[in-house]
């Protein structure tokens, strides 16, 4: 059966660099949301575990909820329907209006606008925001914002930093005016992270990073960073094809000479994406897909039992003009998980 297969050497390596840039693991929260990045939200819960780190950052309260055994402090990102409570939870009040649909006693961090405009309450609405959280109960953990531009060389990077030191010295003056203490402030993902040159907030919400990569522009000093997750799939059947035949729907791959040819139980259907017939992709032993990916299997110049697909997805990011964000979220949650010590 094809798998995904966690490299988790590579992936506390990661988590080694990326608390060197905190000052410590407990300044770091993983981001484990969209199933960890297609990683396996459970198995990277525990690895996170074991390596020491008491705080992630989900989605949903349902993610949370899977997850709540793991850690201390869970961070939820986009719920609408509350309808949980935890003492771990910690959940992101998007919106002046969210502040009516939290639970009263809900621990919630204030989402600022610093000019990303995607969520997230204005500046000038601050201090209406911390009086309707006071009148709702509610306990103000965390103050965060998040980065448009901190992978690209432009300086709406440092003036949402400034954005954001001023917001804290607001939100400062207004807990000690209202006698509340102090929240955890937070604005780092991965690449800003590694773009900073002294941090300094409470923790940094680190995905991409931790499972090998970053989108930065090549100007900037890019840690070592190792990919996590390899992909590999399993022979179902091989054959002998002469010269000329074809392979796959549509008949798209035309053999050069007579060869073997296998299929292998990988495809769209998997999250593994079909690649158009003007790329040629290789896996990393040097195998070609041969024409069309079907839904549930590929085929490949190979006859081993085992083929890894990929280990490290920047070659399928540039082939599908995106960026590995998307090549990895997009795999199924459904594909077995092995984790390789
Ligand atoms: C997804 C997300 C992150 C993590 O970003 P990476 O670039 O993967 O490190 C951090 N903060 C917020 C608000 C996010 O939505």
């Amino acid at each position: 059966m094809s798998k995904i297969v966690i490299n988790k050497k590579h992936y506390f390596h990661n988590l080694d660099l990326i608390s060197k840039q905190t000052g410590g693991k407990e300044k770091i929260a993983v981001v484990l949301k969209d199933n960890a990045y297609g990683h396996g939200l459970k198995e990277i819960a525990s690895l996170a575990q074991e390596y020491g780190i008491s705080k992630a950052v989900v989605r949903t309260s349902k993610e949370a909820q899977e997850v709540k055994n793991y850690f201390s402090y869970i961070l939820i990102l986009a719920e609408s329907t509350f309808d949980t409570y935890s003492h771990t939870f910690h959940i992101v009040i998007n919106s002046l209006e969210d502040i009516q649909k939290v639970p009263i006693h809900s621990n919630v961090h204030l989402k600022i606008d610093t000019g990303m405009h995607r969520n997230g309450i204005c500046i000038k609405d601050i201090e209406v925001a911390i009086y309707r959280l006071l009148d709702k109960k509610l306990h103000l953990t965390g103050v965060l914002s998040h980065h448009k531009k901190a992978d690209t060389l432009s300086t709406d990077f440092f003036y949402q930093q400034e954005v954001f030191k001023n917001v804290k010295k607001e939100i400062k003056n207004l807990c000690e005016k209202l006698s509340i203490s102090l929240p955890n402030f937070h604005l780092c993902n991965s690449s800003a992270l590694f773009r900073s040159k002294s941090f300094d907030d409470d923790f940094a919400r680190v995905g991409l990073a931790s499972y090998g990569y970053l989108e930065n522009d090549a100007v900037f000093d890019n840690p070592n960073l190792k990919p996590v997750l390899s992909l590999w799939a399993n022979k179902l059947s091989t054959r002998f094809i002469k010269k000329n035949y074809s392979v796959g729907y549509g008949g798209e791959y035309l053999a050069q000479k007579d060869m073997y040819v296998s299929t292998y139980d990988i495809g769209y259907g998997d999250g593994f994406l079909r690649i158009g017939k003007k790329y040629n992709y290789h896996t990393p032993k040097m195998y070609k897909i041969l024409g069309r990916i079907s839904m549930d299997s590929l085929s490949i110049n190979s006859q081993d039992d085992e083929v890894c697909i990929f280990e490290d997805v920047k070659q399928l990011a540039n082939i599908h003009k995106t960026i590995s964000y998307e090549i990895l979220s997009n795999l199924s949650s459904l594909l077995s998980k092995e984790i390789k010590s």
